[in-house]
């Protein structure tokens, strides 16, 4: 986690749309629609910062991440990295880019191919982008990542079943270091972790992005697990951006009813505060995407929608220092979710 002191932009996204076409028919294939996964997001990450995204199943969330460094093609939108649009290079030139972002993803076994050994798993991307020369280099480069993310070098030629679920993790982000990236997707990467295991994961990102000045945009389904590592926290919700602030302001002052209610499924450690405390529960699913409701996209599950949040879309608005919300009612949303818990 950094300390603020970077202000310079190293990702910055406009407009982003990742529509996903529907289909009907086995063999005349007509279109019946759009999943609008990724519907018009703009925000920027700031270098050296590790903005969390936050948001339930299919909130498009891991979509977003995917579209950022280009492993899905945007429907449009802009997605700026170090004053290049990479949704407008062409695929050779993308493809020395992507050097510079790259991913770790959620489930470290499926992730990793089984008939490879580590060694040839973290030396490949070093290969393909030509990082070093000759065997002994690229065989050296291997020992220093392993011994990097927390592994024995003499590790090399083991295959992956033979590690545990949080070393198979430390394989896949040295394999996402090897070639050295600025900008890194980090996709749920504790998620499918034993609880006392995820720590050390997470102090390992955070170590890494401190010695080597990475970037990160961290996607977890809740609120808890991006408390620690994320420097701002970006909510999402079914496509949009709904809040956006420094960690510490939006964990103080969740001002979207939809963040206030994530937050209020946080567990509290002291047991007399949490026996106490009110829980918000949204009643309801998450509406489809393929045909998401009017206006304000939350107002079906909100306690406190009113007639205006079915008609008009709100904007992300900043309501102080860089706090965005996205609710027509964000000046009174505190107070009024405060009264419907009681
Ligand atoms: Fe709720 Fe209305 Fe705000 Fe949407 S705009 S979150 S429906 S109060």
């Amino acid at each position: 986690m950094t300390d603020h002191k970077t202000p310079e932009t190293l990702i910055e996204v406009k407009d982003l749309k990742m529509y996903f076409p529907v289909t009907k028919g086995i063999v005349l294939r007509r279109k019946i629609g759009d999943v609008k996964a990724v519907d018009g997001l703009t925000f920027s990450i700031r270098k050296g910062e590790t903005l969390g995204l936050v948001g339930e199943s299919g909130c498009g969330k891991s979509t977003t991440g995917r579209a950022l460094i280009q492993l899905y093609k945007p429907t449009t939108g802009e997605v700026i990295f170090h004053g290049t649009d990479l949704t407008k290079l062409p695929a050779e030139q993308m493809r020395q880019m992507r050097r510079k972002v790259q991913m770790i993803f959620q489930d470290p076994y499926a992730s990793l191919n089984p008939r490879m050994t580590v060694g040839d798993i973290i030396a490949e991307p070093i290969m393909v982008h030509n990082l070093r020369k000759g065997k002994e280099a690229v065989r050296e480069r291997v020992q220093e990542l392993l011994k990097l993310v927390g592994l024995n070098p003499y590790f090399i030629n083991r295959y992956p079943h033979e590690f545990s679920g949080g070393q198979r993790q430390r394989i896949g982000i040295a394999r996402a270091l090897a070639v050295e990236p600025e900008f890194v997707v980090c996709d749920e990467p504790v998620s499918a972790l034993d609880v006392s295991i995820q720590a050390q994961i997470l102090n390992l990102l955070e170590d890494l992005q401190n010695q080597l000045g990475l970037t990160y945009l961290f996607i977890a389904h809740g609120l808890a697990a991006v408390k620690h590592i994320s420097d701002r926290v970006a909510v999402m919700y079914l496509g949009k951006i709904v809040e956006i602030a420094a960690g510490a302001q939006l964990y103080h002052t969740p001002t979207h009813p939809y963040t206030q209610a994530l937050l209020s499924a946080v567990p509290i450690p002291d047991p007399a505060l949490e026996r106490t405390r009110a829980r918000i529960i949204l009643t309801g699913d998450v509406p489809s995407p393929l045909n998401p409701p009017s206006g304000c996209r939350f107002h079906t599950r909100c306690p406190i929608a009113t007639e205006h949040c079915k008609q008009e879309e709100p904007e992300l608005k900043d309501i102080g220092g860089g706090h965005m919300v996205s609710c027509h009612r964000s000046s009174e949303a505190i107070a009024l979710m405060a009264v419907d818990k009681k």
